[in-house]
């Protein structure tokens, strides 16, 4: 069997140790005599699991009690408009910050629910930075202040939390969830698509302050309902179960690894290798603010355009696969969340000098 080092920007690598135990566990898990996947989710064995994941999961982000955990479905798509439905709270609002393409989905949906002000945007620079917040025109009467954490296209990631005094703040978070500590009390509500950086896709998290629940709009579907999702511990619908066994894998994976300022050390040093050879080069580029680079999402542009096709044949040569940009974007893109080692991006860097070196 041979493995390769997985590049994907989502659904995205997962670590090999989940996946071994998620194998040997697939016919009888723990003596059950039946896959996870076919178990009730209502029955004994099933809940322990889901109650073990939720609880991991407040241990490596310190979730405090006042905050409810969501295992939902739908995706990041689905909670742009989930969010509005259920985050208005009477009012008629919200602020967005339009920092690339993820953003702009978030608003686009957003407007079908109510009126948007998008308070900043860093489109006329081309997205390769964070507007400061200095420069943003929030609303105080807003519902919220929505903003993408990782701009997992245009490799833009906030390295600051935005101050919105009373107005919660939401955050898409699905490419950076877990990749390093967060104060989640700075936040009303996080949400994140599992295929990055958590799981399989097909499980939606979602952490939210307790005190902004209750107050959806009444065409919200009842899945859909923070609420009532809440109130029935995530099942008030079959929960996607394999993929929250799974996910429930990856956070003690996570543990092991010594938690999420181990992890923030490790992604650190990994980006660096990528942006200190990127910046000494002049055969590739990227284009983003040094502050705001993102540490999961590196995109690079080699300078000759015509080579593209060679060095990602080359690449895939070398088992390095999947590092196609966006098509929206074109070029490279290398994602490096949690469970790409570090020997993946070195072996990365040293494909990037030595096919520079022959086409210089
Ligand atoms: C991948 C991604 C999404 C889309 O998630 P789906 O699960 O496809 O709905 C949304 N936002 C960000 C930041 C993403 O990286």
């Amino acid at each position: 069997m041979t493995r390769v080092f997985n590049f994907s920007a989502g659904p995205a690598a997962l670590p090999e140790s989940v996946l071994r135990q998620a194998a040997d566990e697939m016919l009888d898990w723990k003596g059950s005599g039946m896959s996870v996947m076919e178990m009730s989710h209502r029955g004994k064995e099933y809940v322990a699991i889901q109650a073990q994941a939720e609880a991991d999961l407040r241990e490596l982000l310190a979730i405090p009690a006042n905050y409810k955990v969501l295992f939902l479905q739908g995706g990041a798509i689905g909670q742009n408009a989930i969010v509005p439905m259920n985050m208005l709270r009477g009012k008629t609002s919200a602020d967005y910050i339009n920092t690339g393409e993820w953003a702009k989905k978030s608003i686009k949906e957003a407007k079908n629910y109510c009126k948007v002000n998008v308070a900043a945007s860093a489109e006329d620079t081309g997205f390769t930075s964070v507007p400061p917040q200095s420069t943003w025109k929030l609303d105080p009467n807003a519902a919220y202040v929505h903003i993408c954490s990782n701009e997992t296209i245009a490799g833009v990631e906030y390295h600051w939390v935005p101050d919105t005094g009373e107005v919660p703040l939401i955050a898409d978070m699905s490419s950076n969830i877990l990749s390093r500590p967060v104060d989640v009390t700075q936040y009303g509500l996080i949400y994140a698509g599992a295929q990055k950086n958590i799981g399989p896709a097909g499980l939606t998290i979602v952490i939210v302050r307790e005190d902004l629940l209750g107050h959806a709009l009444p065409i919200t579907p009842s899945a859909f309902d923070y609420k009532q999702q809440a109130d029935n511990d995530s099942m008030l619908n079959t929960p996607p179960t394999y993929a929250i066994y799974i996910a429930g894998l990856v956070f003690q994976w996570l543990k092991a690894q010594g938690g999420l300022k181990e992890m923030e050390t490790h992604n650190r040093s990994k980006a660096a290798l990528l942006y200190d050879y990127l910046d000494g080069s002049s055969f590739y580029s990227n284009p983003v603010a040094k502050g705001d680079r993102s540490l999961m999402n590196v995109p690079f542009k080699l300078k000759n355009e015509s080579l593209d096709e060679a060095f990602l044949k080359g690449a895939q040569a070398r088992k390095l696969m999947q590092l196609k940009g966006h098509r929206s974007v074109g070029g490279m893109r290398a994602s490096i969340y949690n469970a790409m080692p570090v020997e993946g991006v070195k072996a990365l860097v040293d494909y990037m000098k030595e096919f520079a070196s022959q086409h210089a």
